[in-house]
């Protein structure tokens, strides 16, 4: 097959840790038969400082032509005043928004090689495979809001409607049908009013897939059992706050934030594919960054954006065979004097692949 695919390094460990990425990519493209072309564009902090835009027109224009998109991160120290009126992060929005990225998936997962790193004990990670799926143009984040009374007052509106719960809650079953088969939906109906209407459209949808089993915790409760019996869930489906900070807690179960990779899909193919962790200033330019989080984002292109499920499968075991002979680097290190740097540990990941 043949394929177009945007990256967008980035800020600080962006640039690094997309290149080992597209270097792995290249060589599933060669060992399957595939031509994917690679474009690069500029977006978040450097982008600002070439073009005064963190996400200028032709970057915008790049990403209208091409398959899918990998990104790296952006963000840094020296573009980090809140009050500045341009951000790096308002790229990332704007693409989202832009493209209509309304699904988040962000798989988590606990490698036992690395269950001494995370907080949990080691028995409770056992087995610990979840997808969230985010909702991620909607919700109080984008919900009418206002400030008022001279700074004394603020309020954020969490606005939902039945076509936006609805296209999320379809990615979410078709998700669980293709796993475990169970789906979890988070939502405060209790309180909210958004989240009765959340709760009545995910039950509705479900007639839809008889062979899913559906299940709704309450958001302050699901906080508590993602980390009680974590390796219960299967498929979480959460609005746009919850989805935020549940995907957040659950990550730290994989040890280190340089191993959870994620999409952002709309309706069609098209998707935006990056790690879940920042642009880690403290060791941009080292060339010690993880970059598993990267590589893994790629196989979930492969898998979303070009339908090529034998190929992302293939990355993913040649990460889990790189860390199951020991290779780490220095975030996941029991000795950090041994540790690999990013493209040593993404040259072991290509010895795995062949
Ligand atoms: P961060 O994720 O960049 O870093 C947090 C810690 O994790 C740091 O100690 C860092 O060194 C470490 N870390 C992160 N990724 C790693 C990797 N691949 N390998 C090894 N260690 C890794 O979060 P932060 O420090 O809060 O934010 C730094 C900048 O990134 C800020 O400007 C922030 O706005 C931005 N940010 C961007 C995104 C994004 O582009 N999607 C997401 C989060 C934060």
């Amino acid at each position: 097959m043949q394929a177009k695919i945007v990256t967008l390094p980035g800020d600080g460990i962006g640039p690094d840790i997309v290149a080992e990425a597209v270097r792995v990519m290249q060589q599933v493209a060669q060992q399957y038969g595939h031509t994917f072309t690679f474009e690069e564009a500029m977006m978040g902090g450097c982008a600002i400082d070439a073009t005064g835009n963190p996400l200028p027109d032709e970057t915008i224009a790049a990403c209208e032509s091409a398959d899918a998109v990998l990104l790296g991160a952006v963000g840094g120290p020296q573009w980090s005043d809140p009050t500045a009126a341009v951000r790096p992060e308002q790229g990332l929005l704007k693409l989202r928004h832009h493209f209509d990225l309304f699904a988040n998936l962000r798989p988590v997962k606990a490698y036992p090689a690395l269950a001494q790193y995370a907080p949990l004990r080691a028995e409770l990670l056992a087995d610990v495979d979840i997808l969230f799926v985010r909702e991620l143009t909607s919700g109080i984040y984008f919900g009418p809001r206002q400030e008022q009374g001279n700074g004394t007052e603020a309020h954020d509106t969490m606005y939902y409607n039945v076509e936006q719960v609805e296209r999320v809650a379809r990615v979410a079953f078709e998700a669980a049908q293709k796993r475990g088969g169970k789906l979890t939906s988070i939502d405060k109906a209790n309180v909210l009013a958004s989240m009765r209407l959340w709760r009545r459209v995910v039950t509705d949808v479900a007639t839809d897939y008889p062979d899913v089993t559906l299940e709704h915790i309450l958001v302050d409760a699901a906080a508590m059992y993602l980390m009680k019996y974590p390796s219960d869930f299967d498929v979480v489906v959460a609005g746009n706050m919850f989805g935020d900070i549940l995907s957040d807690e659950t990550s730290i179960l994989a040890g280190s934030l340089g191993m959870l990779p994620s999409a952002s899909l709309n309706a069609g193919t098209f998707g935006v594919y990056e790690p879940i962790h920042g642009s880690a200033p403290d060791i941009a330019g080292k060339g010690i960054a993880n970059p598993i989080a990267t590589i893994l984002s790629a196989a979930l292109l492969l898998r979303h954006s070009l339908h090529l499920e034998t190929e992302a499968q293939t990355i993913e075991n040649a990460v889990n065979a790189t860390l199951e002979q020991g290779a780490r680097t220095v975030d996941i290190a029991a000795d950090p004097a041994a540790a690999l740097s990013t493209t040593a540990f993404t040259d072991q990941v290509l010895a795995q692949l062949k």
